[in-house]
């Protein structure tokens, strides 16, 4: 039970240190993500800040009326030529560059197909568009995205649009500088689904849309959260972090391997593990010998027990216990105020027996001779002991005199009835003859009284003719 509960306690802790990296690793990616999506949102907001000067110029007859080359200055400030930035360009309502950030004399170019142009010619009210993400005409096909701004004329007709372009690069180097382990991953994703930077980087993912991923489904369900799945673009599962972007379309959502989570995790817990179970086995195997051990020494000490107060040849009390049982009942009747009896029980003319039969025979007869006492003995309280040689004690408490004799006389008839030849003895066989006493003791008096009037009654019983009860 110990080691199994010092098992389940070890089981319990290392599950709880393995939902700590859970949570540490969300805590982390949640931090990652907030961080990437403050430096997104800054710079868009500058670059939305330029846009938006570029279409109030537009919008203004004393700045288009100024020569191109100062006209170009207050149109484009000093963010134009910000790292990342593309182009930033005016186009007419065809499509065509008339005004170019990159160059006085604009660069040739007609962007009537792209979908930020068509978003902005067709619906007068769309605001900054942040466009899903192409390869530049103007800049040898380098992914960007668009951040878009329609002008119109006074009527509100459609005069055009100023577009920003950004590098996509700026976000690939974002992601680049952020630890997220091997089998991390960071994407930045437009609402409607279209994937603008994924790290690691893969050219192939950035524009794909990935609308109809499990995945993207939860990144729409709230504006931040967390979750784990296997990802659809590599197999990989994940713990993922998402957050939606306050005042852009856009989701940041950074993901960690759960096999990168719980590495460390899963090292500590098979070493922690096995030695548990190695120290748990010990302990149960050891518990175990103990136990053994532990028994067979309480039954050979019970063993001994029961040798250190038995006769070893007829299997009675010896005269040590004999000594205990009657200090105890002597006490007892003292305090009880009850009869008890002793029979002193001595074989006939025992010295010829051997002297005749030898002594091998004269140790038969006397367990003999016990047995016949130990068989006329009923109640548990009584006991029966070798005294010495061949002699007997019983002792009956709680036992009148007439009582005892019966018993006495039982157990003279029973040895007398075993019919063990014994040519010396004037029966003809082996008798004995008892001495029994009977006494309510009083409290002063004494046992060794007690026991000289059984051996008188003894020596009468031996005096009038042996094989005989006297009191
Ligand atoms: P009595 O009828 O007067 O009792 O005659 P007895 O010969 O029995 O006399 P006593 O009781 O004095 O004799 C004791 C004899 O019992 C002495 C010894 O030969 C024998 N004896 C005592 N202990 C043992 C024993 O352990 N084994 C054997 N075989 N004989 C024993
Ligand atoms: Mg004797
Ligand atoms: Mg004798």
């Amino acid at each position: 039970m110990i080691a199994i509960v010092m098992v389940g306690l070890c089981a319990v802790v290392l599950y709880q240190s393995r939902q700590d990296a859970l949570d540490h690793t969300r805590d982390t990616l949640r931090d990652i993500a907030l961080i990437a999506q403050r430096d997104i949102e800054r710079n868009l907001e500058l670059y939305a800040l330029s846009l938006q000067a570029v279409v109030d110029g537009m919008n203004d007859p004393e700045v288009l009326a100024l020569p191109p080359r100062l006209r170009h200055e207050v149109l484009f400030d000093r963010a134009a030529s910000a790292q990342y930035l593309g182009s930033i360009l005016v186009l007419d309502a065809a499509g065509n560059i008339v005004i170019d950030a990159g160059s006085d004399t604009p660069r040739l170019g007609n962007f009537a197909d792209r979908q930020y142009f068509i978003v902005q010619r067709d619906n007068p009210h769309v605001g900054l568009y942040i466009s899903d993400p192409y390869q530049s005409r103007l800049r040898g096909g380098s992914p960007s995205i668009a951040l878009t701004r329609r002008l119109s004329h006074p009527d509100g007709s459609f005069a055009g649009i100023v577009l920003l372009a950004v590098n996509l690069e700026y976000f690939h180097n974002l992601f680049a500088g952020l630890s997220l382990g091997l089998q991390g991953s960071m994407s930045l994703i437009s609402t409607d689904g279209a994937m603008i930077m994924r790290q690691p980087y893969d050219p192939h993912v950035i524009g794909r849309n990935i609308r109809k991923a499990s995945t993207f489904q939860r990144f729409m369900s709230a504006p931040e959260g967390s979750f784990s799945e296997t990802a659809s673009i590599d197999g990989t599962r994940r713990l993922y972090w998402f957050q939606n972007f306050p005042h852009a379309p856009l989701i940041i959502m950074v993901a960690a391997g759960e096999q990168d989570i719980y590495a460390a995790w899963r090292r500590r817990a098979l070493t922690i593990g096995s030695l548990m179970l190695t120290f748990g086995s010990a302990f149960i195997v050891l518990s175990m010998l103990l136990g053994v051990q532990l028994r067979r020494r309480m039954r050979a000490e019970s063993e001994l027990q029961l040798l250190a107060r038995t006769d070893g040849l007829t299997g009675l009390n010896n005269r040590r216990s004999l000594g205990e049982i009657l200090d105890q009942e002597w006490r007892r009747a003292k305090r009880t105020k009850s009869m008890m009896s002793l029979l002193f029980v001595d074989i006939d003319r025992f010295k010829a027996y051997n002297d005749t039969y030898g002594h091998q025979a004269g140790d038969d007869a006397l367990a003999a001779v016990a047995r016949c006492i130990a068989g006329n003995i009923r109640r548990p309280a009584d006991t029966a002991a070798r005294y010495g040689g061949e002699e007997f004690v019983v002792v009956l408490p709680d036992t009148p005199a007439d009582g005892a004799s019966e018993i006495a006389e039982k157990i003279r008839n029973a040895i007398c009835d075993c019919g063990i030849e014994h040519a010396g003895s004037e029966y003809g066989r082996v008798t004995a003859s008892i001495g029994v006493v009977s006494t309510q003791p009083q409290t002063d008096d004494d046992l060794t009284t007690a026991i000289r009037a059984a051996d008188e009654a003894l020596y009468k019983a031996k005096a009038t003719g042996r094989n005989r009860v006297a009191q």
